[in-house]
């Protein structure tokens, strides 16, 4: 061990490095782990986790609903909101309790407190009864990200996602700000859940970054859903009157709400970690700098997952995590690629996408070809949902690669995934072509498409 108390320090017991922390455990090696709060970080205490659990909760009103036009007759549901979230916390405990389980049960030190980082091979982790430091090999920095809320008249009345899940009492009219994956994810949650939503976005249309159309489908669903959808809106101030919270948007309407939601972006984790102690170095928003490796500019100290701020999804700070543990104790020889990477938005209905928009593809390829389809699915011919899926392909029309795949519609997570290996492997418009579909489903679309 040379001088070291072990071979690799992780800060942060989330999504990377709990991953970390147990496969260079495996591996063999000398592992401390430090969390300041929950174990599992944000995707399993306040990300992930528990806003799919309400999103399957949010579409139990529309299943009700649809249910009539299969002959069911029920009587008028009622959310008890205090039992979801009872059995939320709970599931939650539950998680935590597993990851706690996987460290352990790996042979990782795991160490309760605040890490600060005080030089490139040692850190100090503060605690209740004092403070201790290691000195380690490696020092991998895994701290996640937190909301960022912009500077506004008010901005103390406003809450973040980290505030979503416990709400009391539960609010019917909700604003949310706002539109990316939280804000359109939470918009549909709360809607589902029977708040009446207003969302507000800034820009021309949700979800920027994503497929043009896909983005004007959902936008439309959402409204269809019954969210008072806001585009080129800004609000300008937030009072509280009483119980109750008047949002002032630019132009001067005044509306009325529970509870403002502000989901306007995340930020890396690195306030009071030790960085100008230990010679890291920053980009303009924050983010730790790191190489393709996750080298930061101090050979000794790595970072992965959000506070890297790059692809901020649970399956890339894992992928990530994979990459360091190979490179330390491995053979190396683990890269990793943004391309491909899969990704679903839990609104209602869900967008799944993986791959090049259309207009990325025109921009990198020129020659494209576009196949699309927009229907309204079998379960819907007669529930009266007037729901509609849209999917669509986007081919390089010089090598017949499928470089995109989208969709929106009920459980696209689900179909996209699938898709995504096929993508990875290369797929040629000709391989979906060749593929059998399986009838009847909306998948099939995906291999039918001429
Ligand atoms: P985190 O999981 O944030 O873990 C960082 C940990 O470090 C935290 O536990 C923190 O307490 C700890 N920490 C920070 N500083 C210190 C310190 N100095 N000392 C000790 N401990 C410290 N991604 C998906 O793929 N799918 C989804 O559906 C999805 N939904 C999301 C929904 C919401 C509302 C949010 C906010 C995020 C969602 N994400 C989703 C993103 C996903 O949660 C993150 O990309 C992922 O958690 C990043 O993992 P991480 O290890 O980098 O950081
Ligand atoms: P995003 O970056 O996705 O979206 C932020 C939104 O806030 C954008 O619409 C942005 O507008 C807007 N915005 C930013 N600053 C301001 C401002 N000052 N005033 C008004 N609007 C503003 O961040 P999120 O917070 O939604 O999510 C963070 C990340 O977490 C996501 O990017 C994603 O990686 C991850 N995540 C993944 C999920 C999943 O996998 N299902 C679910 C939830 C989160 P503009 O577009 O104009 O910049």
């Amino acid at each position: 061990m040379s001088g070291f108390d072990c071979d690799l320090f992780v800060v942060g017991g989330g999504s990377g490095g709990v991953r970390a922390a147990r496969m260079a455990a495996q591996r063999g090696a000398r592992v401390v782990l430090a969390e300041a709060a929950a174990l599992g970080g944000t995707c399993v205490n306040v990300g992930c986790i528990p806003k799919k659990l309400y999103s399957h909760a949010a579409e139990y009103a529309d299943h009700f609903r649809d249910a009539a036009g299969f002959g069911w007759d029920l009587a008028p549901a009622r959310l008890d909101w205090e039992r979801l979230k009872k059995n939320r916390a709970h599931e939650i405990a539950r998680l935590n309790g597993v990851y706690e389980h996987l460290l352990r049960s790996a042979g990782v030190d795991l160490v309760r407190g605040w890490a600060t980082l005080c030089d490139a091979h040692t850190v100090q982790v503060a605690h209740a009864d004092g403070a201790r430091r290691w000195r380690a090999r490696h020092i991998l920095v895994a701290t996640g990200g937190t909301p960022s809320v912009p500077h506004f008249p008010g901005r103390e009345h406003v809450l973040t996602s980290d505030q979503m899940f416990d709400l009391a009492p539960f609010p019917r009219r909700l604003v949310v700000v706002g539109g990316g994956y939280i804000a359109c994810e939470f918009a549909s949650i709360f809607q589902g859940l029977g708040a009446q939503v207003t969302q507000s976005y800034r820009g021309e249309q949700i979800l920027r970054g994503f497929d043009d159309e896909v983005r004007t489908f959902l936008a439309q669903e959402m409204v269809k859903h019954g969210v008072d959808l806001r585009l080129r809106s800004d609000v300008e101030a937030v009072e509280r009157q009483g119980d109750a919270l008047a949002v002032r948007f630019a132009g001067g309407e005044v509306l009325e709400a529970d509870a403002v939601l502000y989901a306007t972006g995340r930020i890396p984790n690195v306030a009071g970690l030790g960085l100008e102690a230990a010679g890291l170095r920053t980009s303009p928003h924050g983010a730790i700098v790191v190489d393709e490796r996750f080298r930061t500019q101090v050979p000794s100290i790595l970072a992965v997952g959000d506070v890297i701020a790059r692809v901020q999804l649970t399956p890339v700070a894992l992928a990530e995590a994979m990459v360091v543990v190979d490179q330390l104790f491995g053979t190396g020889e683990r890269s990793l690629g943004y391309e491909l990477v899969p990704t679903a938005v839990f609104t209602h209905p869900t967008v799944g996408t993986v791959g090049l928009t259309e207009q990325q593809a025109r921009e990198r390829h020129g020659d494209v070809r576009i196949f699309r389809t927009d229907f309204r699915a079998l379960r819907h011919t007669l529930s009266g949902n007037p729901e509609r899926t849209l999917m669509k392909l986007v081919v390089d029309a010089a090598t017949d690669r499928v470089v995109g795949l989208h969709m929106v519609g009920a459980e696209a997570g689900e179909v996209v995934q699938g898709f995504a290996v096929a993508m990875q492997a290369g797929a040629t418009k000709a391989v979906f072509d060749r593929t059998i579909g399986i009838h009847p489903t909306a998948a099939e679309e995906f291999v039918t498409m001429r």
